[in-house]
């Protein structure tokens, strides 16, 4: 199949409903925000052998790359629009494996509410890479940036943490767990959260490699340090502490907010049904400090995941 043949068959019916893909007949989209908001714009590549195996099911493969631009369409309080997707394909890729990928994006644009609006297709010597970059809208202003937690703010996460990382464990040893398998292959992107909290959190950002290390960007771009309470820190069994400080692929959300939005806090979490965990304050200073329950400092030689 060639690729305008590929692109009408497979990637056409995803972008039908959005007006701006202009049906993927022209060169490019064309988007205008919507009243009064800005665009949010993200990127993230997914590439064989390092984010996947390439043997687990291409519909995964596909739910794994949209989910992750869309939490960091979360960290920033968006509103999901609209995605451009770049496929890197061996020569040799099956019929059955796009239709699986394409059920995948379809799925997860159904649940996310994004529609397709253009891309590229090109094949490769190499192993698949597929390269997403999703736009959301936020009202002009209220985008939820790194870098402003300030001193005595309360430190939150979303969820539990660590569950993906024991995932990938249990993967790797060939080991059955479908709850922490799961939440390694298909991460939850915090959309509603995000939004909820535009008017209320004065920092936030998504945890893609670990608690400690993207606490730590939080604290350099608000220029603030932090301390957390290890014995706080929501994870699905007590076991998991070191995993959950450092294990990536989390993709909750961890945001800061003054004390004063406590109560509104805890209502997000009573009507989204998610924990909001508080886990430790922002401190003056420039360190992260992790503490166990009798208040020694705990030292965190793995900081999380870094590609060199
Ligand atoms: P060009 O010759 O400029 O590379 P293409 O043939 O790649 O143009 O693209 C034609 C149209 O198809 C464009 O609107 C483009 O956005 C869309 N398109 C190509 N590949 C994809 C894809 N993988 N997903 C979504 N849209 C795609
Ligand atoms: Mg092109």
């Amino acid at each position: 199949m060639d690729e305008f043949s590929l692109i009408a068959k497979y990637f056409k019916p995803l972008a039908a409903s959005f007006a701006g893909s202009l049906n993927l007949s022209d060169d490019a989209a064309i988007i205008s925000p919507p009243e009064n908001c800005e665009l949010v714009i993200t990127k993230d590549a997914i590439s064989q052998g390092i984010h996947f195996i390439g043997s687990e099911d291409p519909a995964l493969i596909a739910a794994k790359a949209l989910r992750v631009n869309l939490s960091d369409l979360a960290a920033m309080g968006a509103t999901p629009l609209c995605y451009f997707l770049a496929l890197m394909l061996p020569k040799n890729t099956s019929k059955e494996w796009l239709e699986k990928f394409v059920g995948g994006l379809k799925e997860t644009q159904e649940k996310f509410s994004i529609k397709l609006a253009g891309g590229d297709t090109t094949s490769t010597e190499g192993r698949i890479s597929i390269s997403i970059t999703a736009i959301g809208s936020v009202p002009t202003g209220k985008a939820l940036r790194r870098s402003g937690a300030k001193i005595g703010d309360d430190i939150y996460v979303s969820g539990t943490l660590g569950d993906a990382a024991l995932g990938l464990e249990l993967l790797q040893k060939e080991e059955e767990n479908d709850f922490f398998i799961n939440r390694y292959l298909l991460p939850q992107p915090r959309i509603d959260l995000g939004m909820a909290l535009r008017e209320i959190a004065s920092s936030a950002m998504d945890i893609s490699d670990g608690l400690v290390q993207d606490l730590g960007h939080i604290c350099t771009a608000s220029n603030v340090g932090a301390v957390i309470y290890s014995d706080k820190i929501p994870t699905t069994n007590n076991q998991q502490l070191i995993t959950a400080l450092s294990g990536g692929d989390d993709y909750e959300l961890i945001f800061t907010a003054p004390p004063d939005k406590k109560q509104a806090i805890e209502q997000i979490s009573t009507s989204l049904n998610l924990p909001l965990t508080i886990i430790g304050n922002i401190t003056n200073g420039k360190s992260l400090t992790v503490l166990d329950k009798n208040n020694n400092i705990i030292q965190i030689d793995k900081k999380g995941f870094s590609h060199f």
